[in-house]
């Protein structure tokens, strides 16, 4: 049977490296995120037989049709990576509501669409994995990111929920949360006074994380964990 594996925000940063890794082990990959152009990009560049699908996770409808699509034309979905994120760190006192609800319903609303569309197929084969990204944020808190870190730890309260729900029909639900990664990201982020407290002295590489993932997607006996891959970042804060 094909392994076919939807990687939402697979176009760039953690998502993209994790496509890469998996279009290496000879998964069928399906690249999703709002730009298709740059997702299209990404999966010309796995080689022959991956696509690229325009959704906003945000968007029931087109989370739903995106599924359909993904299937109709690389069949069963057996694998799903949540990656697509954003951040709109500052202080509470001046996060404007908008920003709150934009960082909720793609950080976490988000993966749980994805998660809710891709149930059907992996009850129905009574087989699949998940890994959503969360963050070493989510578990510790840090000043100017209350909003973003209440998206990634809720993420985690989601995912070990989900674990629970669907390990009978064979399904896991595992989280990899990364410190520092070298991304769009984080690249208007102080790296030189913020790699003093990371005990590997280094932002991490999106490999460095897609490693973790993978490990995650194909370890048949883990269900319901947090993988930090944080350089040892969590050892300080
Ligand atoms: P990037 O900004 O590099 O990539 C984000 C990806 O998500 C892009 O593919 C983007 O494509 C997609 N995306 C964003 N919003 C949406 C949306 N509404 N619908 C569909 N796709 C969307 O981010 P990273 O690779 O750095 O982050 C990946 C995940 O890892 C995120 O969840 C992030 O919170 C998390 N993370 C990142 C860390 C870091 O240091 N970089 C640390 C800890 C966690 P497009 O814009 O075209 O939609």
């Amino acid at each position: 049977m094909d392994k076919v594996c939807a990687v939402f925000g697979g176009s760039r940063g953690i998502g993209r490296a994790v496509a890469q890794l998996m279009a290496q082990k000879g998964y069928r990959l399906a690249i999703v995120a709002r730009n298709l152009e740059v997702a299209k990009a990404a999966a010309g560049d796995l080689g022959g037989g991956h696509l690229a699908f325009s959704c906003d996770v945000a968007k029931e409808h087109d989370v739903k049709h995106t599924f359909e699509e993904m299937e109709k034309n690389l069949g069963p979905v057996n694998f799903l990576v949540n990656a697509a994120g954003i951040n709109r760190d500052s202080l509470l006192v001046r996060t404007k509501t908008e920003d709150m609800i934009s960082q909720l319903h793609t950080n976490l609303l988000g993966s749980m669409l994805t998660c809710k569309a891709a149930m059907k197929t992996m009850i129905q084969q009574q087989r699949g994995s998940i890994v959503n990204i969360g963050s070493i944020i989510g578990l510790k808190g840090n000043a100017g990111q209350s909003v973003y870190s209440a998206t990634k730890g809720g993420l985690v309260g989601f995912s070990r929920a989900l674990a629970k729900e669907v390990a009978r029909k064979k399904i896991r639900v595992n989280v990899v949360a990364p410190g520092f990664v070298h991304t769009d990201m984080t690249k208007a982020l102080n790296e030189e006074h913020l790699k003093k407290n990371i005990p590997l002295g280094r932002f991490g590489e999106p490999i460095d994380v897609a490693h973790a993932v993978v490990f995650l997607l194909e370890s048949p006996y883990i269900t319901g964990h947090v993988l930090v891959v944080d350089g040892g970042l969590q050892l300080t804060m």
